[in-house]
């Protein structure tokens, strides 16, 4: 490294800067590789081809490959002249009809089958079928550029999934899959071919390139073993469903399909977000200990579901599931969560064209607080805008540093996000007449955007009032601690709220300057940082002296090496992933209160991440067997 520094400083002896200074980004690009390769706990492997990709939902599958081909449809292209363009608005007017129907049948099936999974995903692509963007803009092409339906749905479709190709979040990008899904299932009608359903044998693996969600929510019930797909990331639908229905699944492989043939032999480390293809007999032998084993901890741990998350000398702690779509809810309580610590509505703003109106709040949340039937749902208003605006925005602003920029709360406080934020405030508040619902903003940074948006909230009770309609008039409201600024006045913040939840993803981007998404500096992304503890330290003291609860619903909750550490810090809430309660739980059992903050004292006494960690790990690797930790 010193050479290095000594090249891009000096102008590196004989070589040109330019050169050099390209040579030390290299360097420093592959030493954080480096370091994040360390970090991974894949093991090496010699004769397989191991494949790195998101990890989506985890668990070890070992099965047989079960290639679903969804290839690409070839679109005909054809310039039609006046009389034609008519018959041509027709077809696609009437593949739309064909397509509703379709998707309508599926949803009826799955709903007769299974309640209401799946449901909203599969009506969100009813809507996208007939949403303007979709449907004019393929009329107005067929019309003015006088081209056939194909050609002119294709190019609408492209011209969407541009707009979404300017999004940086994964989270909102990956809504162009629904995008492609819907598309595709009006060019299938346009051409009057069929898409027969994917019916692989029990235990297999299934690897495509992408599954759309009627696919991924059909293939549950095969038993197949896992998911393997080329497209996607941690917030697609495939995973989104994997998860709620606990089938591993590595996503985001992006060739998988080119080195997988039919009954090939493959393990799937879901966590890891590993496949290896065609691995050797030691290999398996290796992953099917690791199956075995963690199979055997997961039903162990799994028998504490309702018993309390309390410690041996009777501190109490809640743990709660952070949950993305209404899906994830019965995954939750199989796992003994006690309600919804987080509800990231955001989605609801994705998988629709335009913004969801008081009605689809009220009609979502009230069926998530029904399901829940008394356990809290924290509802967290939306978190859109800088890396995420949704396609329905109609102001996509391209922003320098997103991270830092119009988003959030900040939106919602904005002139134009305003009707969409009482818009979504006026649906909650209603559904709070179903059973406990509580209210959060995020990327709160002080007192005067409290304030405000309290006002909006109390705004949209008169107006509940005056139309009669019930809600619950001491609706909680709390904040996502996820900055420094908000951190550092908790105790000035505390009177303004019901609660906290610190939201440890941002708050160590902005308290150590670490873009969250940047790979190339994830190695900084230190949660066991002096700094990182301080303020969480901080803020649960002055919300134990003003009676605010303090929770914490990054993922640093649901890790469980943390979990002592932090309830000796002082949280009283933990919510996280569902499939980490049991776990969480198991330590905090198994431990004393006294224990916990001796050990968090301890941990604030040392300057470095490294002597922290190193103290933490030490403690539990005593306390706990390995494979409670990992
Ligand atoms: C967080 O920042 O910790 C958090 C939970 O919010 P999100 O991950 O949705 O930004
Ligand atoms: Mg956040």
């Amino acid at each position: 490294m010193a050479e290095q520094r000594g090249g891009c400083g000096e102008g590196g002896g004989t070589e040109k800067p330019e050169a050099t200074s390209l040579k030390t980004l290299a360097a420093v690009a592959s030493e954080s590789q480096r370091r994040m390769r360390t970090d991974s706990s894949t093991m090496p492997i010699v004769g397989e081809i191991p494949k790195h990709g998101a990890a989506a939902s985890p668990g070890i599958a070992i099965g047989r490959a079960y290639v679903v081909d969804r290839r690409k449809i070839k679109v005909p292209k054809r310039h039609v002249n006046a009389e034609e363009t008519e018959i041509e608005v027709a077809r696609f007017r009437a593949a739309i009809a064909e397509s509703d129907a379709q998707l309508e049948r599926i949803k009826n099936k799955l709903v007769a089958r299974e309640g209401e999974d799946h449901f909203h995903i599969l009506e969100a692509h009813q809507l996208m079928l007939h949403d303007e963007h979709v449907v004019d803009e393929t009329i107005r092409r067929i019309r003015e550029d006088h081209i056939n339906a194909e050609w002119a749905l294709r190019r609408t479709v492209e011209q969407i999934k541009h707009i979404f190709d300017a999004i940086q979040d994964d989270y909102f990008r990956e809504r162009r899959s629904d995008i492609d899904f819907v598309g595709d299932r009006i060019l299938r009608n346009l051409l009057g071919e069929e898409e027969g359903p994917v019916t692989p044998p029990p235990d297999a693996v299934v690897v495509a390139h992408d599954l759309s969600p009627g696919d991924t929510s059909q293939l549950h019930r095969h038993a197949v073993a896992a998911l393997v797909t080329d497209a996607g990331g941690k917030t697609s639908h495939t995973a989104i469903i994997a998860r709620a229905h606990e089938i591993p699944a590595v996503v985001g492989l992006e060739d998988v399909t080119s080195v997988v043939g039919n009954g090939d032999l493959i393990i799937v480390d879901g966590g890891a977000g590993l496949v290896i293809v065609n691995p050797e007999a030691a290999t398996v032998a290796h992953y099917r200990a690791r199956a075995r084993r963690e199979a055997a901890i997961g039903e162990a741990l799994l028998a504490n579901r309702d018993l309390p998350a309390e410690t041996i000398d009777g501190h109490r702690v809640s743990l709660l599931a952070n949950v993305d779509v209404v899906e994830e809810l019965d995954g939750a309580k199989q796992h003994g969560a006690e309600g919804v610590g987080l509800f990231r509505t955001e989605f609801l703003y994705l998988t629709k064209l335009d913004v969801p109106t008081e009605d689809e709040h009220y009609q979502y949340a009230r069926s998530v607080v029904e399901q829940l039937a008394g356990r809290v749902a924290t509802f967290r208003t939306f978190d859109l805008g800088g890396d995420k605006v949704p396609a329905a925005s109609p102001a996509l602003v391209r922003e320098a540093n997103p991270a830092l920029g119009l988003r959030s709360i900040r939106i919602s406080l904005s002139s134009a996000g305003r009707p969409l934020f009482l818009q979504q405030l006026r649906g909650l508040l209603r559904a709070s007449a179903h059973g406990p619902l509580r209210i959060m903003f995020p990327m709160v940074s002080g007192v005067a955007e409290i304030r405000e948006a309290k006002a909006a909230v109390e705004e949209c009770k008169e107006e509940l009032r005056a139309r009669g309609e019930p809600f619950d008039p001491a609706v909680k409201i709390g904040i996502m601690i996820e900055m420094p600024s908000v951190a550092l006045i908790a105790d000035m913040v505390a009177p303004e709220v019901d609660f906290f939840s610190i939201g440890t993803n941002d708050l160590i981007q902005y308290t150590l300057a670490i873009d969250r998404v940047n790979e190339h500096v994830s190695y900084l992304y230190k949660p066991l940082h002096p700094a990182i503890l301080r303020i969480i330290r901080y803020v649960a003291e002055a919300g134990r002296e003003h009676r605010v609860p303090v929770a914490m619903c990054g993922e640093m909750a649901g890790d469980p090496l943390f979990a002592l550490i932090l309830v000796g810090l002082g949280l009283e809430e933990l919510s996280m992933n569902a499939v980490a309660i049991p776990v969480v739980k198991s330590v905090v059992r198994a431990s004393t209160f006294e224990e916990a903050q001796r050990l968090a004292d301890q941990a604030l006494t040392l300057a470095t991440p490294d002597e922290i960690e190193e103290l933490v790990r030490g403690h539990m690797a005593k306390r706990f067997p390995e494979d409670v930790l990992k």
